[in-house]
């Protein structure tokens, strides 16, 4: 007799919702964001039995379109949608219709054929996550755009925090280097503040966008202030982005003199996070990179976590509690 496996009421699923994004952290209140990160942990205990798969996303097809490099951002989200045993398309820039002159509407245009569930797409220009929304169908996560927003970053480093730290209202964080060009900073202050966390950003006057106090944290040009702060955020140099001939620092040399993040500059106990991808001795010091207070993989870890967490969450009704996101096994 052919082997029937029943589903319970709770482990079908979830039935379609209505369109949500996940373009910016402005999009998401304290509420959410202490939801994202309880069903995340749950996860977590999901991950550490052999049978790693759930079927909670079976049949939902999730494009991922990365149209700017990425690692730890393209393979967690990958493997995320994987986890939760949706059916995936990835798509790159390189290598894909956009080398012949595609514009990015007529990718979206065209992906959006195959009626996927959600697009995550990362691009290098401001508002193509938003783009993507006016054009699809989609649930849209933005996975970076330009220099703009990274929420599902801000996220993992809010989930490693609270893991590795216990809280992150009352904190205090200081998000050191190249802040201009920094998308993670722009999620991170955002992320922090709404959260209860102190931010103060560190870094030459020339990487320090004007006015950006109006966001709720302090600015120093000494990096001596990192030794107040809880956690030391540190920011990649992003030359990619640095406009030819325009100098920012008078050399990389001088920026890792005066701004480098060495261990003589930090107190003991201090936790030490950075984005991916570092520039060994250029923004971090190898030594504070590879020393225990680093959480630097905890947050590559924590990556896979909450992007199953905002995917689960775009696609099910309101708030997720962490019961239904453990129960959701075939019986
Ligand atoms: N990986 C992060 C981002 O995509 C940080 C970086 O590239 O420096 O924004």
């Amino acid at each position: 007799m052919a082997d029937i496996r029943v589903m319970r009421d709770v482990l079908l699923p979830p039935s379609p919702s209505e369109r949500r994004h996940l373009l910016s952290i402005a999009d998401l209140s304290r509420d959410d964001v202490q939801r994202l990160l309880a069903t995340a942990r749950s996860f977590a205990r999901s991950l550490e039995r052999e049978m790693k798969k759930l079927p909670t996303l079976r049949g939902r097809t999730i494009v991922n379109m990365f149209f700017e490099s990425s690692t730890r951002t393209s393979s967690s989200f990958e493997l995320a949608a994987k986890r939760l045993s949706a059916d995936t398309i990835s798509i790159k820039g390189s290598g894909s219709s956009v080398d012949k002159g595609e514009s990015l509407k007529d990718t979206i245009l065209t992906l959006a054929a195959y009626d996927p569930d959600v697009i995550v797409i990362r691009h290098p220009q401001i508002g193509g996550p938003q783009l993507a929304a006016r054009n699809t169908a989609a649930h849209i996560v933005n996975a970076g755009d330009g220099k703009h927003q990274h929420p599902t970053q801000a996220l993992l480093d809010l989930f490693t925090i609270q893991e590795e730290v216990g809280k992150i209202d009352g904190l205090h964080v200081a998000i050191v280097g190249d802040v201009l060009h920094s998308r993670v900073a722009r999620s991170n202050i955002q992320a922090l503040t709404l959260m209860g966390a102190r931010v103060t950003l560190v870094g030459p006057p020339s990487l320090m966008p004007r006015g950006i106090e109006g966001m709720g944290c302090d600015v120093s040009t000494d990096i001596r202030s990192i030794a107040a702060a809880d956690v030391v955020y540190v920011l990649r140099m992003q030359r990619e982005r640095m406009l030819e001939g325009a100098n920012y620092v008078p050399s990389l040399r001088e920026y890792t003199a005066r701004w480098g993040v060495t261990p003589e500059r930090l107190r003991p106990g201090q936790k030490v996070m950075h984005p991916g991808p570092m520039n060994r001795g250029v923004e971090i010091d190898p030594r504070v990179a590879d020393h225990p207070e680093s959480l630097i993989e905890i947050q590559v870890r924590a990556g896979l976590l909450v992007r199953m967490a905002v995917l689960y969450d775009l696609l099910t009704h309101g708030p997720v509690g962490v019961q239904t996101a453990t129960l959701t096994e075939v019986a």
